[in-house]
């Protein structure tokens, strides 16, 4: 039976893309070849790499407007590093709003000077800071869209004279905003898009090319861009998910479609938390991510009793990172809504029990 999956990353991918991404394995298109054992500069792959970045931009709502989209490798936590060699001239400002910027700010350092414009530190990340000064002329402004581990969500962006990078790992392509307003963006493919292996970045490029260092081919985004985003051999089996997921998301109805979706989502899952006695959520109620639900049980002796209900129903991955405690559940674009209701009747029976 397939079970109800919470995880937060890697995490659950549409049915059908499963589907079509074992056949494309065992034989591509009827080629009599596996997807994975062509050439990368075979007709078959460039085609679907250029049309994986054409999608990227299209469901953003980025094309023609100088932008390029990239696969790469080394994960979101590459990118940490791969930013700041590209971007960082004298100071880039940070906002720190948990462990993943935390681990954003400490790569940067080692390129160059960073100044952290506001942290959430002091209350475990429960929140995200509001009304903070924006220095003027820094290289670029570095945030994260939504915090994976703490389950905030940035609603707005901070406006500033600076290129606006954001890492939007667990958020990307779930609800609809302005993109435009980003200079980089970029998002591990494994919470919102396809298997862990690659990870995308969009760059506006005319931010490229204003830092004086010698920056190495790998970690080069110009060198990326002008080689198709194939400058060595590309991630083709997630890259390839990752279009079928994208495709998925387009014949849902886009970023706009799918948004109604995550908010009915949120909505139920959110009301169960706040209304049942026996949960508190963790993050501030108006900074809430409506990708990951955090919250805590408040009696410990339950523990188990919820533990073999939700067993019981088919539900996994729900308990909640170690520098938070209690759960966490992941509602990425591909969870269904009946997985949500399934856990809330369990936690509403929970308290029908206690
Ligand atoms: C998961 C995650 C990362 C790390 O991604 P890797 O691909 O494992 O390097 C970075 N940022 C955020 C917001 C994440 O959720």
């Amino acid at each position: 039976m397939k079970k109800h999956n919470f995880s937060a990353g890697p995490s659950i991918l549409p049915q059908e893309v499963l589907n079509k991404a074992s056949e494309a394995v065992l034989d591509y298109n009827g080629s009599g070849l596996s997807l994975i054992e062509i050439s990368h500069r075979s007709k078959d792959f460039v085609d679907i790499m250029d049309r994986a970045r054409a999608l990227v931009l299209e469901l953003l709502g980025l094309e023609g407007k100088g932008y390029q989209a990239l696969f790469l490798q080394g994960g979101a936590s590459t990118q940490f590093l791969m930013v700041a060699m590209n971007l960082l001239e004298k100071k880039a400002g940070y906002l720190n709003t948990g462990a993943w910027s935390e681990k954003a700010i400490k790569e940067a350092k080692v390129i160059g000077d960073i100044y952290e414009v506001a942290s959430s530190k002091d209350a475990n990340f429960n929140y995200i800071p509001k009304g903070f000064e924006i220095p003027s002329g820094l290289d670029y402004l570095h945030c994260t869209s939504n915090n994976t581990i703490f389950g905030t969500q940035m609603k707005s962006f901070p406006k500033t004279d600076s290129p606006l990078v954001c890492d939007m790992s667990s958020d990307i392509f779930s609800r609809q905003l302005d993109f435009s307003q980003f200079g980089l963006i970029y998002a591990g493919a494994q919470k919102n898009m396809g298997p862990a292996g690659t990870t995308l970045v969009v760059v506006r490029e005319d931010i490229l090319g204003k830092v004086s260092r010698t920056i190495p081919s790998i970690l080069d985004y110009k060198k990326h861009i002008a080689s198709d985003s194939m400058l060595n051999t590309p991630p083709v089996f997630p890259v390839y998910t990752s279009l079928l997921t994208l495709e998925w998301l387009k014949s849902v109805g886009g970023i706009a479609g799918i948004e109604q979706e995550n908010e009915k989502k949120a909505r139920l899952m959110y009301s169960e938390i706040d209304l049942n006695p026996l949960f508190k959520g963790f993050a501030t109620k108006e900074d809430r991510s409506f990708m990951n639900a955090t919250f805590t049980l408040e009696k410990e002796s339950l523990k188990e009793t919820f533990a073999s209900m939700l067993k019981e129903a088919g539900i996994s991955g729900v308990n909640g990172h170690r520098s938070v405690g209690g759960y966490r559940a992941s509602m990425y674009n591909a969870l269904p809504i009946e997985s949500v209701k399934a856990l809330v009747e369990v936690m509403s029976e929970l308290e029908s029990k206690a």
